[in-house]
């Protein structure tokens, strides 16, 4: 946002002449901050309702454990109790990482003021993400290789940096078949660290390469609904990158398996801590 409100926009040099047309910004910088902050006060206030939910579904499930004589034929109300129980817990749950992911979208666009740059070890990055995603991957029986440069540092904030490559790998795991490897390689020129995520799993179709990193946008609709994602992940992902200077770029084919690069800068750019505070995205 510049003070006067106004950006000068260039339309066209030609002749000696350039051509400028004033458009005024603090109308709409207003009206992108007042969204922010209603999608952060609801996604807030839905916090403490969810919680309630699955707590609620989590005694019930408990207080209808089948237990005694009757344990393994319980009567069909308290089964279909159960089941009903079952899916307002699996379906609060989703809700709950849903307003979680919007709020941490909405903090990323700077509704909130971000944390100041500092040193991370990609080592502690690939750690933190093993760790994250570890139920996962042995849930779904996908084996992570870790590869590369080691002893590696970039710039920004550690959370966040972990946050973007936890949901590449969470996805490469996701859209992969069990029994197979995503691998994770670390490499660097002198200006960006690159942290490759790549899987052996179902791809993308080039139709659908482009828009992935739209919120909410979802490549193969039945599929991806069914994996419990919120389709928030990769927008997440791509606000982490560009907040701290970098990119990510996925190269996939359909059926052939996805690769996605995170590259961030490897030296700290004298801007970060402005760049990080002012995003407007
Ligand atoms: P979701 O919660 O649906 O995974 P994301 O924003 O993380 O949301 O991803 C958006 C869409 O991109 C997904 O729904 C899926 O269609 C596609 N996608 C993301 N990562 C991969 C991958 N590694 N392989 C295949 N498709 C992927």
């Amino acid at each position: 946002p510049d003070p006067l409100g106004v950006h000068l926009r260039a339309m066209g040099i030609g002749g000696g002449h350039v051509a400028v047309e004033a458009v005024d910004v603090t109308e709409s910088h207003r009206l992108a901050r007042v969204r922010r902050d209603f999608v952060a006060n609801v996604s807030h206030e839905l916090k403490t309702p969810i919680g309630a939910l699955q707590l609620l579904a989590e005694a019930l499930l408990d207080a209808t454990e089948p237990v005694g004589p009757d344990a393994a034929d319980p009567s069909e109300d308290v089964a279909a109790a159960r089941r009903f129980a079952e899916r307002i817990q699996h379906e609060s749950t989703r809700l709950g990482r849903l307003v979680h992911e919007l709020l941490e979208l909405t903090r990323l666009q700077g509704a909130e003021p971000q944390p100041a740059p500092e040193p991370v070890a990609v080592d502690w990055v690939v750690a933190e993400m093993l760790d994250r995603t570890r139920t996962r991957a042995t849930a779904r029986q996908v084996a992570i290789a870790v590869g590369g440069e080691r002893g590696l540092t970039v710039y920004g904030n550690d959370n966040q940096i972990a946050t973007a490559v936890a949901n590449l790998v969470e996805n490469a795991i996701i859209y992969s078949g069990e029994d197979t490897t995503v691998s994770v390689t670390v490499r660097s020129d002198d200006e960006h660290v690159q942290i490759a995520v790549t899987d052996q799993g179902i791809g993308i179709a080039p139709t659908d390469v482009d828009r992935i990193f739209e919120r909410f946008y979802r490549a193969d609709q039945a599929r991806s609904r069914s994996t419990g994602g919120t389709g928030l992940g990769l927008a997440i992902v791509k606000h982490i990158a560009s907040n701290h200077g970098g990119r990510v770029e996925v190269s996939s084919t359909l059926g052939g398996g996805s690769t996605f690069t995170l590259r961030l800068p490897a030296r700290p750019p004298d801007d970060l801590a402005a760049t990080l505070q002012s995003a407007e995205i």
